[in-house]
């Protein structure tokens, strides 16, 4: 039976993070999930399923000292305070199958040019410590990955979550195989931002139009000038206006518009796209579900108007 999507989703019920009463809805994984199939906009057959990221995929990226604590539950107190999540062997779990993945999205979007996790986009992780939600750099983890193989040497990470992705630009920051683009809120957590290859920083409350004509011709350019064999793409749910822990002002459908817009300059020039999620705190968290389920959409789109990246580019 044929699925409705012309790309794969990698999904697993292990995603939830089990958080409980949270600021971070770790059940969106799950929702995403039941409201793809709810409103028919993909079938089961569309769907992957990861395994856990192997220790030594994580090693290239994570020192063995953050890994080793992780696994054991030797967090210090001030390693769960900068994690800002509690701390259970669940937590591991689901990061290193959401780790899974991303690594599965990045090698499946090589050979069918799209492929969407519906977790990941971890970016504010460092090698040697978790901050902001974020214990392992999923991203990062997958780039490493696919260099390692041979898969690709050049990638790009496109990063939209309302947050500087500083743990991607602290990893990337010397190494010139990897381009980082992070489009966030200037006065917002993190306090330190290491320098992505370009930052856009966003004034508050900027919306659709201004945020738009800032990141678009910077993503067009960024491809022009490094030529990527991969984007990865952090999308982020929390620039819309009604986000908790956000202070942008983008509407759903600027958005959408967003997504779609870096998918068609990846897709125009022949270049596969794996995407993430990452943050998204509205106060209902039906936006938030609604805005990463627009992600797919916005790459079935995109998909289905040039079919494949290897005829666009001819
Ligand atoms: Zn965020």
């Amino acid at each position: 039976m044929k699925g409705s999507l012309p790309f794969k989703l990698v999904y697993h019920d292990g995603y939830d993070l089990h958080l409980g009463a949270h600021v971070f809805p770790s059940q969106k994984f799950r929702l995403i999930y039941e409201m793809l199939l709810r409103e028919s906009l993909a079938k089961e057959e569309d769907f992957l399923r990861p395994v856990q990221a192997g220790d030594e995929d994580i090693l290239r990226v994570h020192t063995a000292d953050w890994v080793r604590r992780l696994k054991m539950g030797t967090l210090t107190a001030s390693d769960v305070m900068r994690l800002e999540v509690p701390y259970s062997p669940e937590l591991v779990e689901a990061v290193w199958l959401a780790t899974g993945g991303t690594i599965l999205a990045g090698q499946t979007a090589m050979l069918d040019g799209f492929a969407s996790n519906l977790s990941g986009g971890f970016h504010h992780a460092y090698p040697n410590h978790g901050e902001g939600f974020c214990a392992i750099h999923d991203v990062a983890v997958a780039i490493r990955k696919l260099q390692a193989d041979g898969t690709i040497k050049k990638a790009i990470v496109v990063d939209t979550d309302v947050h500087h992705g500083n743990g991607t630009a602290a990893i990337f920051q010397n190494d010139p195989t990897v381009f980082t683009l992070s489009i966030h809120q200037l006065n917002n957590y993190p306090g330190h931002k290491p320098p992505s290859s370009i930052d856009l920083n966003m004034d508050d409350r900027v919306e659709d139009e201004e945020y738009l004509g800032a990141l678009i011709p910077a993503v067009q350019q960024a491809l022009e000038n490094f030529q990527p064999e991969i984007l990865f793409y952090v999308g982020g749910a929390d620039p819309y206006c009604e986000d908790q822990l956000g202070g942008l002002s983008l509407t759903k459908e600027g958005l959408k518009r967003r997504d779609r817009s870096v998918f068609e300059e990846a897709r125009r020039r022949g270049i596969p796209v794996a995407t993430t999620l990452a943050g998204g705190y509205a106060r209902r968290v039906e936006d938030t579900v609604r805005i990463h389920v627009n992600t797919i959409l916005a790459a079935r789109e995109v998909a289905i108007a040039f079919p494949s990246g290897a005829a666009a580019r001819s």
